[in-house]
Formats: structure tokens, sequence, C-alpha cells
């Protein structure tokens, strides 16, 4: 079964509070106090927002991977 949303591709937003403009960038970051070490939880960033997200996650020592949209979904999809 389709489902009708999928007729539609809505552009991926940035993640940062507030900020509607289209991600280019994906940030994988792990939570090691939540997270097995191979899951990944992943942020959306807008040019604008990339520094400020990725070093939100990295002065707390989760961010692990920092890739453009288009890499990022051209990479293989984990199990
Ligand atoms: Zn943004």
């Amino acid at each position: 079964m389709n489902s009708p949303e999928s007729a539609e591709n809505p552009a991926p937003v940035c993640s940062a509070k507030g900020c509607r403009a289209d991600a280019v960038w994906v940030l994988a970051w792990n939570n090691p106090k939540l997270h097995t070490p191979e899951r990944r939880k992943t942020w959306l960033a807008c040019e604008e927002h990339r520094e400020h997200l990725s070093s939100f996650l990295g002065v707390r020592g989760f961010l692990k991977d920092v890739v453009t949209l288009a890499e990022w979904e051209s990479r293989p999809t984990s199990p």
C-alpha cells in the first residue's frame, strides 16, 4: 500500500529552533548514556546553523559525523 504522503516530497528542514530553512547538512550523533555505540541520532541543519548545532553536540562529546544531506541519503541504511 502506498501512502498518499509519499506522492509529495517535502524538503527536510533545519532542526534548529524556529528555523524553517532547507536542511543541507546531517549531523550524526550519539549519546553514550542513552544509546548503544552504533546507534546514530540525526539532526538536520541549514548552512547557517551547522556550526551552532555541531558545536552544541561537539562540546558534549556526542557528535560523530557531519555530512551533506545528499551524501547521507546515498549511504546504505544500516539495519
Ligand atoms: Zn537553520
